[in-house]
């Protein structure tokens, strides 16, 4: 459809020519995320300021045109798909630190720094910033304030929401608000931070945060658990958080996930178990020799069949690196990789990873399954062929009965990647009709005319399923 000339000429007088792209081929670049879809933005804007954003938000209101705030683009649910058209609020070059305050231990950072660089610098100044999303060398501290993105990490050191203490967001009208401050506590009104984190880019632009840091842990050990029932890795997760060990990371990976990273890139991962168990614990020196010590006793009174120590850092590392090797790994398998991330209570683990084994033969299909299991967040993962439309029925199929075994064991449609395009019609299910009304009319409060990230979270009358098949 294309945008109205004197709309360009006034997104270029608020920003200027060479940040507003306009050609097919560069506006094709921004129509994809890490998720399913293509939907081409009519003009994509790199704004610099929060002013430039409140002068495009108050332009977009009057013009009634859609806005979709983008970071990295590793969205695995659809969150910055432009799906009505319209501008793309490319945020990546307001990517600064502003500063690291080491006496009050936080950061002020623009939305657009990396979530590797942020966690390098707060290093750098003997500090530790623990959300880790396994995409945190392209993910956006902006995208994960968004998604309220976790990681390994969030089994202790929780997720993106407890590291943000303060906000500067542009409203959908195109106000500049401050939310939160500098300090740790904060009960002034409405806690309006929480609310934007996990908001998915619908209710306000964030442009500044000011994130808490805490002090590097001296020291830390880790270790593999090889299992031969993938039930008792399960069991084995709730043995050692219910024995008062509380590991930095408890991660698992099921035997496909260990044989597709051990044909892509072998490293040294037992083929024939039917699942690893990756943890590490860190804090003081002697608690932690003392943490793993007992963390591998447990296992092995949870049937491991060996417990390998990673002898150095070294060692460490290359745990690590097979457990982050899983997703590429996978994706040789078959060219679509659907990554689901519902969420159990701990304690229903085993009873989940039964019912994925049950879906995974219902429907015959290529059902993998690893990710931060101590904390409930288990990754079933699909891996399909696109162009194979028999197949991708059966996955959207599997992925709604995934979603309702989830809500069924007292879990959540998704820990992490959120749900924007991709999950909407099972919301009710989960929230309820009253509840996920009560979300809508908080948009409709803060985005009357429905301008920022429309189509997201909410779902569409009649729609009822997952919709891969375009
Ligand atoms: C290989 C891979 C591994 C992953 N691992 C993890 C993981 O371990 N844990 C996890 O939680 N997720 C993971 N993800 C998902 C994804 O990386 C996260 O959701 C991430 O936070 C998205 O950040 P982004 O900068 O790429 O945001 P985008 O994908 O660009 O956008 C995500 C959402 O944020 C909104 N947004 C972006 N910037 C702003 C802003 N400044 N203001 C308001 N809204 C904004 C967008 O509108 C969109 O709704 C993974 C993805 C991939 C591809």
């Amino acid at each position: 459809m294309g945008l109205d000339p004197s709309i360009v000429k006034e997104l270029i007088r608020i920003t200027d020519e060479e940040r507003v792209l306009l050609s097919l081929d560069e506006r094709y670049t921004y129509a994809f995320d890490a998720s399913f879809g293509t939907y081409l933005p009519d003009v994509v804007v790199f704004p610099q300021s929060a002013t430039e954003i409140a002068e495009i938000m108050k332009l977009a209101n009057r013009e009634q045109i859609p806005v979709t705030p983008r970071g990295g683009g590793t969205s695995l649910s659809g969150g910055p798909l432009p799906v009505a058209g319209g501008i793309v609020l490319a945020m990546t070059r307001m990517n600064k630190l502003l500063r690291i305050d080491r006496d009050n231990l936080i950061a002020f950072v623009e939305p657009g720094i990396t979530t590797a660089e942020l966690q390098r610098e707060a290093e750098k100044a003997g500090l530790f910033y623990p959300p880790d999303p396994s995409s945190s060398n392209v993910s956006t501290i902006g995208g994960n304030l968004a998604e309220n993105s976790g990681g390994p990490h969030g089994l202790k050191y929780g997720v993106t929401k407890h590291y943000v203490i303060g906000l500067e967001v542009v409203t959908p009208q195109g106000e500049i608000i401050r939310t939160g401050g500098m300090t740790v506590k904060n009960v002034t009104g409405y806690d309006l931070t929480s609310l934007i984190v996990g908001s998915e880019g619908t209710l306000g632009i964030i442009t500044k945060a000011v994130l808490r840091l805490i002090p590097k842990p001296p020291a830390r050990k880790a270790l593999m658990a090889i299992f031969d029932e993938i039930v008792d890795s399960g069991r084995a997760i709730s043995g050692i958080l219910k024995n008062g060990i509380l590991p930095a990371k408890l991660e698992m990976m099921d035997q496909a996930s260990i044989r597709a990273v051990e044909n892509y890139q072998p490293s040294g991962l037992p083929l024939d178990a039917a699942a690893i168990l990756l943890l590490e614990v860190d804090g003081h020196p002697a608690a932690v020799d003392e943490e793993i010590r007992k963390a591998a006793q447990i296992c092995r009174q949870y049937a491991a069949r060996e417990v390998r120590l990673a002898a150095d850092e070294a060692e460490r590392a290359e745990l690590w690196k097979a457990r982050k090797l899983v997703s590429p790994a996978i994706s040789q398998v078959k060219p679509t990789k659907i990554s689901e991330d519902a969420t159990v209570p701990r304690s229903k683990i085993p009873e989940m990873l039964e019912r994925l084994r049950q879906i995974r033969e219902k429907y015959q299909l290529h059902l993998v399954v690893f990710g931060h299991a101590g904390d409930g967040n288990l990754h079933p993962n699909i891996i399909a062929d696109s162009r194979d439309r028999d197949e991708m029925k059966r996955v959207e199929e599997a992925v709604a009965e995934i979603f309702k075994a989830a809500v069924e064991l007292g879990g959540t449609l998704s820990g992490e990647h959120g749900i924007g395009t991709m999950k909407p019609a099972f919301m009710e299910m989960e929230l309820g009709s009253a509840g996920l009304d009560m979300m809508r009319r908080i948009k409709q409060a803060w985005d009357p005319n429905n301008i920022l990230n429309p189509f997201k979270i909410f779902p569409q009358p009649g729609q009822t399923r997952v919709v891969l098949t375009e």
